[in-house]
Parts: structure tokens; sequence; C-alpha cells
């Protein structure tokens, strides 16, 4: 089965790696898929983005990194998939998830999404909270990757 993980990466996570290697362990295929949005200003470029989650993901065989731009179900269905992963946070995630899940399946009758529940340390953590943290200086270090804590700090300087 080839799975799909959209999402902006804006940076990677541990919270977003966490959902990827437990993923790609009962995926066969698990293609990360970037957003491109163009109207939205992000703190890395696309290609950026890609490029984190690819080193941060070298070692998972499985696990392909991609960006796209528009439908999310169009990158879908260019994959041959027939699967969405999503995280789960706190409840505030669920009304836009079931949201997004629901409007998915209507574009795509043969679409199912498949959320996966935060490990527990990684409730709070948003790719969002790590910018406002390394916006003021703070310590990043329990929530992204050491490669990744490098790269927002630099973005910072
Ligand atoms: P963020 O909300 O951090 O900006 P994205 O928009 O890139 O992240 O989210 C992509 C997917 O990853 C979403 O399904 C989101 O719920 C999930 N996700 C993000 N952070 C976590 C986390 N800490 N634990 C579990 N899932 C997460």
């Amino acid at each position: 089965m080839t799975a799909v993980y959209p999402g902006s990466f804006d940076p990677t996570t541990l919270g977003h790696l966490d959902i990827i290697t437990r993923a790609s362990a009962f995926a066969d295929k698990l293609v990360v898929a970037v957003l491109n949005n163009s109207a939205k200003s992000a703190l890395f470029t696309a290609e950026e983005r890609v490029a984190h989650v690819k080193e941060v993901t070298s070692g998972i065989k499985n696990v392909s990194v991609e960006s796209f731009e528009g439908l999310l179900v169009d990158f879908v269905k260019k994959q041959g998939a027939h699967c969405v992963i999503r995280g789960l946070r706190a409840v505030t995630d669920f009304e836009y998830e079931f949201q997004m899940a629901l409007t998915n399946r209507s574009m795509k009758t043969d679409l199912e999404t498949l959320f996966i529940p935060t490990s527990t340390q990684y409730l709070y953590l948003s790719s969002n909270i790590v910018r406002e943290i390394a916006r003021f200086g703070g310590n990043i270090d329990n929530m992204v990757p050491p490669q990744i804590k490098k790269y927002v700090i630099e973005k910072y300087k």
C-alpha cells in the first residue's frame, strides 16, 4: 500500500518525524508531500522543506519526499495511492481534519484518510510553536531534529 503524508513541514518537527516513522512501518511506500502554497508565506521555501525532510528521513528506505501544489487528491491520484496519513494532536485538530478527510473523499471516493495519534511528548508541538520560540532565541532542542535546529537558527540570524 502506498500512503501519502501531506503537510507544510515548515519546519520539520520531531512530531512529523514520529508520524513518518510510524506510518512507514506499515505502508509499503510512504510519500511525504510538502505543500507548496504560494498564497501562504513560509519560513523555508518548498525546495528547502523537501531537502530537510529528505535529510532527516534518509535512513528510512521506503520514504520518498516530493512537493505539490493544488489539490491533494490530484497529487494522491498521480501517485496511484488511495491512502492519506494525518497526525492528530489535541482535539483542536479534529474538526479541521475531519472536514478535510470528508471533503477529500467526496472528490476521490476510493480515498481513505488514516489518523495516527501523536506520541504524548509531541502533543503540543507544531511548526508554528517552533517558529515562535526560535524567533525569540528560545531552546528548540526537544522539538526538532538537530539538523533542522541548525537551519532554523540560521534563518532567524
Ligand atoms: P504543523 O501543524 O505543525 O504546521 P503540518 O501542517 O506540516 O504541521 O502538519 C502535517 C501533518 O502532521 C498534520 O496531519 C498534522 O496534524 C501532523 N502533525 C504535526 N505536528 C504533529 C505532532 N506533534 N504530532 C502528531 N502529528 C503532527
